[in-house]
């Protein structure tokens, strides 16, 4: 897993970019990289493996790049090893080197998420004389939208909503065109991404927490949903390019409960924090003396017919998922299968219709401010 952070308003971009990138430290990385544009100019980007503390050396804490607008990275890699010529972000511009400094570009963005049909595009691509300079399928979709902004010349949303149906796979996506300076252009399929805005300025985050400190008020991009940021104000469109009317959310957690507080890592917080999180979660399905599951949207009938229970689930979380699995067929008596979520994705898993499944993981518990690690539906 990995985090994307974006910014527009009036202060310099880079300190706000690396703050937020340390925000999503804990999701785990490989590299890191931030492109800032400064008004008009061409965008700068910085890249490095390794820790975010050698992107902070490069940039001398974000002081040595300049510009209000700019997006960053942290990369866990899919497709090509993690270096430096593949961290993120990316350019359209056919550059012999790494995509490093200010490269002449249209468009520079940053991805997280996989692209599957990244090799058909890329051949395509490359039959229109586009030249490759990372392994990435990342570098791909970039280039795409450079391809369509180009052909139809009609614009960001056009280009994008055109990459967006001819990609497969999951994306929060943030462009930056350079005819557009002081504006992020962001997209999003199955990947997380939000929205922030305070007074004149714009933040985009993997999650809340990450931008908490600057502002609550939050805008959630839906699947498959395109956003054109400009400082201070959000404009969302779907895929057919019309503007989508959404409502701001004003966010709850706080900005202290996001953080390790006094904890030396967030494992740490975490373990200490299970009692209060274990019931807090029961707390919010208590109403009275019973048990009220109506918010979970499962009718009384569709529980009693449950005949299969699914934890879907990665790393930690999985290891939960085998302690839960004893627990709920003791109690439910209803068989359950731990299924880890990396294979799973990949199978054609026979899936009973009366299954129930809960996809559990770290994102999920932090992006609900720590005080819940399930997602639930029905198969
Ligand atoms: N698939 C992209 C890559 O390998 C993005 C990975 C990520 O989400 O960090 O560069």
């Amino acid at each position: 897993m990995c985090g994307i952070v974006g910014f527009t308003g009036k202060h310099q971009a880079a300190p706000i970019l690396l703050d937020g990138l340390s925000k999503l430290e804990y999701r785990g990385y490989d590299s890191a990289g931030i492109a800032v544009r400064d008004g008009e100019k061409l965008a700068e980007v910085v890249k490095s493996t390794g820790k975010l503390v050698n992107l902070y050396e490069k940039t001398d804490g974000g002081k040595a790049i300049h510009g209000t607008c700019g997006i960053g990275h942290t990369r866990w890699a899919t497709h090509g090893v993690p270096s430096q010529t593949n961290a993120h972000p990316h350019v359209s511009g056919n550059c012999t080197g790494s995509g490093s400094g200010t490269v002449e570009s249209d468009v520079v963005g940053v991805h997280n998420g996989i692209i599957e049909n990244y090799v058909e595009l890329k051949e395509k691509l490359m039959k229109h004389g586009y030249q490759f300079y990372s392994q990435t399928d990342t570098e791909v979709v970039v280039k795409l939208v450079d391809y369509y902004y180009k052909k139809y010349k009609m614009g960001p949303v056009d280009a994008i909503a055109k990459t967006m149906v001819r990609v497969r796979g999951s994306y929060a996506l943030e462009l930056m065109f350079k005819d557009y300076p002081g504006e992020i252009w962001a997209a999003r399929k199955d990947s997380p991404m939000i929205i922030g805005i305070a007074d004149g300025e714009t933040y985009v985050a993997s999650d809340v927490p990450t931008i908490l400190k600057y502002t609550k008020n939050v805008y959630y991009i839906g699947n498959c949903e395109m956003a054109r940021l400009v400082p201070g104000q959000a404009t969302f469109y779907n895929l057919d390019g019309d503007e989508v009317e959404k409502e701001m959310t004003e966010n709850t957690f706080s900005a202290e409960a996001a953080e390790k507080g006094g904890f030396e890592h967030f494992m740490m917080k975490e373990i200490h924090e299970q009692p209060r999180v274990a019931l807090d979660t029961i707390n919010s399905v208590v109403k009275g003396d019973r048990i009220d599951l109506s918010n979970v949207g499962l009718s009384d009938e569709e529980i009693k017919n449950i005949s299969q229970i699914y934890i879907v689930a990665c790393g930690s979380a999985w290891h939960v998922g085998m302690a839960t699995q004893y627990v709920m067929e003791d109690l439910a008596k209803i068989p359950v299968r731990v299924e880890l979520a990396s294979e799973f994705r990949y199978r054609k898993p026979l899936l009973d219709k009366n299954a129930f499944y809960c996809k559990c993981g770290w994102k999920q518990y932090r992006e609900r401010g720590g005080s819940c690690f399930l997602y639930s539906g029905r198969t």
